[in-house]
């Protein structure tokens, strides 16, 4: 809150610079840094700025603003050199010649960010630029000179043309200030925003400043007079703190304006508060005392103390109604965590005590950089960006901004697995930037993916197909084994148990007779799913453990040809078993080719039905019918027209329910209706109604509508039928 000030400085000076360096970095290579200035010095020679300034001035505030974030040497230096690859006549080789290999990488690294054309007018790509910087840039120092780099320049913006103005605040607040975010670097983050605003909504910017100027002197009594009372009240209950005030940044007042739509006047909390004290327990003790002595606005307080931000962010924040009746917002945390905020990543390269300390909570970056070191180091940073498809490894990144790294070809299914084998197995289908694609659709790097799944969803052999990485294959192979397995073993369960029945027998009585231990040591097995999968796999045949019985061997010639009939039986079922895991690919969506649909259970549509696919949060596409009365009741479900496949025959399970007197037979007559026009009955249930009438309810595979109006005509056309309706 106002610790820094990045302003342009026009009479900066390399004597004032390293004087500043001296102050935090008493034993720094001065001479080297100096070494640096003078070699830039030259370098711009001649050299002016749009401002009408040497070249120079640039670097010396860039470097600066590195100061400012207590950054090491090599960051400064390469502050000092940024510009003079890519704008003077100065080659790497040069730099190696003179200055250490990281702060040779660190200007590399520059000038091949600076080629990259971000596209600002396509959100999602610049969202996916912005964090391909993070993910390939081998030394995150990199990002943290660019943003020095690029402050100067908003800092100085008004010197160039309108329009390029625009697009360079546009680029800022695209790619550099969630960037900032990203890292943690609020101080940077807010002087970013507030430049961009002034930039791209000027009347808002000048606006804002001159309301918030116009009650200058009156806001700064009242900040001094709540500070006092704040303090006054942590010192009753000996906390020692310090408390510091201002009004919020002009971005963020903005983005209230926007969000809610409010004018500047109905905007209550333009006022924040810090308090910094010595440590967390204090922390929570202050928050105690503020909230017994302020009211609190509910739902307004966050412990991200307790919870961290991504970025190591940690505070409590609240919002309270301050002594005045005026809302205020509350931000408390330890100088350590104040400092934090403020410089975000660039802490953790902070001099302290002679060391670069690096080694520190920063997972997500180091999790970044070990990504990055599975690309060949020769691969260029920029191919690596542009041609991401002939690269080996790719990078996706989740809508919470976890990274995975992937085989090159990997589609979502590969990205559903490496998430968590239980999202693989229940994916139906995943949004990449925000769009649906098909499951086969081949990511690239830097693609936000979002998986979508439903609790019905099961692998299917076809996925084999689709998938690249070995983890999917394997995860996929797994659960077709495990299911294949289930399947022989429910089957082998049945099977033995109809053979046994033959002799009076039946599993059970086996256990009990302690008959199974002896027939799992005989074809040393270790269990009795062992036993009912070697049975349901036909590897054991029930009659060779029927012989192991003393009490069937006898009678087993006599019964032969009947269990001859058992086993041929359940044979001709068991080949017709694989077809249940068979999808439904009898829809078209819009503009998606395959992606993976469901029927809805509540209307049940069949091919000929008007239809339309609703698109849940987080369960894929489903069809209704288009007069399904459930579409009305679900709000923000998001609409895709969906078609009937005509290429496509497979046929549908539609509920008939028929109301007829209660005659016998009725049952057989209606199914040999139903039989005769060619349709298959998956099951039938009958029941009598109390005033003597049938009623049963079938379940028949019909292609389409055309089809069912038949059934249903047919059906109707019985003498004893009273009523046909689709259910
Ligand atoms: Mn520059």
């Amino acid at each position: 809150m106002g610790n820094f000030n990045f302003a342009h400085e026009g009479d900066l000076t390399i004597d004032i610079l390293i004087k500043r360096v001296e102050a935090y970095y008493p034993d720094a290579d001065f001479e080297m840094i100096r070494k640096a200035y003078e070699f830039a010095a030259t370098a711009h020679q001649g050299q002016k700025r749009s401002s009408g300034e040497d070249y120079i001035i640039h670097p010396l505030n860039v470097a600066s603003t590195l100061t400012q974030l207590r950054m090491d040497i090599d960051s400064i230096i390469a502050g000092f050199l940024h510009d003079v690859v890519e704008d003077c006549e100065v080659t790497e080789e040069m730099l190696r010649h003179h200055f250490s290999e990281s702060v040779v990488n660190i200007v590399v690294g520059l000038t091949k960010i600076s080629k990259i054309k971000f596209k600002t007018r396509e959100e999602n790509q610049a969202e996916n630029f912005r964090k391909m910087v993070v993910a390939m840039a081998k030394d995150i120092r990199v990002i943290i000179v660019k943003l020095a780099d690029r402050m100067h320049n908003m800092r100085t913006l008004q010197y160039i043309s309108e329009e390029k103005q625009r697009s360079v605040a546009q680029e800022t607040l695209d790619i550099y200030v969630p960037l900032a975010s990203r890292l943690g670097i609020h101080s940077v983050k807010a002087e970013l925003e507030d430049l961009c605003l002034r930039f791209l909504h000027p009347e808002t910017y000048y606006l804002l400043a001159e309301k918030i100027a116009m009650k200058k002197s009156e806001r700064e009594k009242y900040i001094k007079d709540v500070a006092l009372i704040v303090k006054e009240k942590l010192n009753e209950y000996s906390v020692k703190a310090d408390i510091l005030g201002r009004p919020k940044h002009f971005y963020s007042i903005y983005k209230k304006m926007v969000q809610r739509s409010l004018d500047f006047e109905q905007i209550q909390d333009i006022l924040a508060f810090r308090i910094i004290t010595n440590n967390i327990t204090q922390c929570y003790k202050s928050l105690g005392i503020i909230h017994s002595c302020f009211t609190p606005i509910p739902g307004r307080f966050k412990d991200y103390i307790a919870i961290p931000k991504v970025n190591n962010y940690q505070s409590l924040h609240t919002t309270v109604i301050g002594p005045k009746a005026e809302r205020i917002e509350i931000q408390i945390r330890t100088y350590e965590m104040d400092e934090v905020a403020e410089t975000g990543v660039a802490a953790h390269w902070k001099y302290k005590e002679g060391i670069g300390a690096r080694k520190q909570k920063l997972d997500w970056v180091e999790e970044l950089l070990e990504y990055n070191k599975s690309v060949k180091s020769s691969t260029d940073f920029l191919d690596a960006v542009k041609n991401d498809l002939d690269a080996m490894t790719i990078f996706i990144f989740t809508p919470t901004g976890d990274v995975k790294e992937l085989k090159a070809g990997a589609t979502p299914l590969d990205f559903a697995y490496a998430i968590h084998t239980e999202v693989g197995n229940l994916c139906v289908g995943a949004k990449v930037n925000s769009k649906m694609v098909p499951l086969k659709y081949r990511l690239k790097s830097g693609d936000v993916v979002e998986i979508l799944t439903s609790k019905t969803q099961t692998p299917s052999k076809d996925w084999l197909k689709i998938v690249k990485t070995s983890r999917a294959k394997t995860k996929i192979k797994q659960w077709l084994l495990k299911t294949e397995r289930e399947k022989h073993k429910k089957f082998g369960e049945e099977l033995l148990e109809k053979c046994l029945k033959v002799y009076g027998l039946s599993i059970k009585t086996l256990r009990k007779s302690n008959d199974v231990d002896r027939i799992l040591r005989h074809f040393t097995l270790k269990n009795e799913d062992e036993l009912l999968y070697q049975v349901g796999s036909s590897k054991i045949s029930p009659k060779e453990i029927l012989s192991l019985l003393p009490e069937v061997a006898e009678m087993m010639q006599e019964q032969e040809a009947e269990l001859e009939k058992i086993q041929n039986d359940f044979k001709k079922v068991n080949n017709r078993l694989p077809i249940s895991n068979k999808k439904d690919n009898a829809i078209i969506v819009e503009g998606l080719e395959d992606v993976l649909v469901r029927m809805a259970k509540c209307c049940n549509p069949i091919p000929g039905d008007p239809i339309v696919g609703h698109i849940t949060r987080g369960r894929g596409i489903t069809v209704h019918t288009k007069s399904c009365k459930h579409i009305a009741l679900q709000d923000g479900v998001k609409i895709v027209k969906v078609d009937w496949n005509n290429n496509f025959s497979f046929r549908h399970p539609v509920n008939i329910r028929v109301i007829t007197l209660d005659r016998p037979g009725t049952l057989a007559k209606i199914s040999k209706t139903i039989n005769n026009l060619g349709i298959n009955i998956r099951s039938a249930i009958a029941r009598s109604l109390p005033d003597q009438k049938g009623n049963f309810i079938f379940e028949v595979e019909v292609k389409d509508y055309n089809e069912l109006l038949k059934v249903i005509s047919m059906i109707e056309s019985g003498e004893e039928v009273l009523t046909v309706t689709r259910i």
